[in-house]
């Protein structure tokens, strides 16, 4: 028989953590899954976050490290399984893990989002040889080297900023003639003498044998294509959800984000969705730490009424 838990926490980004500590704190049964080795989600890629409270300067990883001991401390369980299923049991729900079955009462889920691919040729083949959609991770391997981001967002921003003090060159390539990333980024990009921005260029083809020597540029106002020689090509064009396998259990929108409100209540009772998969405007870690906070008090008010 599966164990049986009062919640179950799907991720460990600032959403899923924020709702483990609060949970704990409301002396709930909790186990919290993440397929993961490293808790934090998407914010251990940040190389250095700025904007978090009272954490100025913080990088991606120590944050992350220090969300699993805060939610340690409060005695929370947190496994490293990747789940595969979720289905209605009862009154309740089983989740299937690559290593097992749990069942739970009542569920939040804060799977986050993964990275959107260009899908253009050469980039699947040169996936790990040139091709990176995490620029902290890999971008010690592009020393004194040039390199092209693809994106125009606060990640491609930051990605481009910190590639400028490792690599020779760094390029933009942004498909129209306005960034969409926060303006003090977009200042200090402007400000590094390594870094040249494309406008309304898109990769049109990643180029290269056994290692990216290069892409091809579609300048989409001149309708005109080029040629550039890289070493590398960072995608940083954005985020699909995670939401394989749980789909089914609560309504989506057309992209795939589960529907909820500032509540996190899905169209499933006892299913909570916080942080970046949930249908949401503005997906930051202290959006994504609120979502958890409220899913929480959520799943708390629904399992009172569960335990009855
Ligand atoms: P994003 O904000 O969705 O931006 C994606 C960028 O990629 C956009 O500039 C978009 O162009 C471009 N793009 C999308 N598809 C493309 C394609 N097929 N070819 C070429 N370009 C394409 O994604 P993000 O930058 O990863 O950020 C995701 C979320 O995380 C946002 O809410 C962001 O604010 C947040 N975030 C925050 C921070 C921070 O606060 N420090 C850091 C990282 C991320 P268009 O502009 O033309 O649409």
């Amino acid at each position: 028989m599966s164990e049986n838990y009062d919640l179950i926490i799907l991720g460990s980004g600032p959403a899923g953590i924020t709702a483990g500590i609060y949970a704990m704190r409301a002396y709930l049964n909790t186990l919290l899954l993440e397929k993961n080795y490293v808790t934090g989600g998407q914010v251990v890629n940040t190389y250095e976050v700025d904007n978090y409270p009272g954490f100025p300067k913080i990088t991606g990883m120590e944050l992350g490290e220090a969300f699993e001991n805060h939610a340690r401390d409060l005695g929370l369980e947190i496994r490293r399984e990747e789940v595969t299923g979720i289905a209605r049991d009862g009154q309740g729900f089983r989740i299937e893990t690559e290593q097992g079955a749990y069942g739970a009462d009542a569920v939040i889920i804060a799977t986050g989002t993964r990275c959107r691919t260009l899908g253009v040729p050469g980039e699947q083949n040169l996936a790990g040889m040139g091709v990176s959609y995490c620029a902290t991770c890999d971008g010690a391997f592009f020393k004194d080297k040039t390199v092209i981001v693809a994106g125009g967002g606060d990640t491609a921003v930051e990605d481009a900023i910190f590639l400028s003090r490792i690599c020779r060159k760094v390029y933009l390539a942004h498909r129209r003639d306005r960034l969409r990333a926060a303006k003090i980024l977009q200042d200090r990009l402007m400000q590094l003498d390594n870094v040249e921005i494309l406008w309304n260029c898109e990769i049109n083809e990643i180029v290269g044998e056994q290692q990216v020597t290069g892409v091809e540029i579609f300048h989409n106002k001149e309708d005109r294509y080029t040629g550039l020689d890289v070493d590398g090509v960072f995608v940083a064009v954005g985020s699909l959800p995670n939401a394989q396998g749980l789909s089914h259990i609560a309504d989506a929108d057309q992209n795939g984000y589960i529907i909820a409100g500032e509540d996190c209540q899905t169209s499933t009772p006892g299913i909570f969705a916080a942080g970046d998969i949930r249908t949401k405007s503005l997906r930051q870690i202290v959006t994504a730490a609120a979502d958890g906070a409220n899913a929480a008090a959520s799943a708390v008010r629904y399992l009172e009424d569960f335990h009855k």
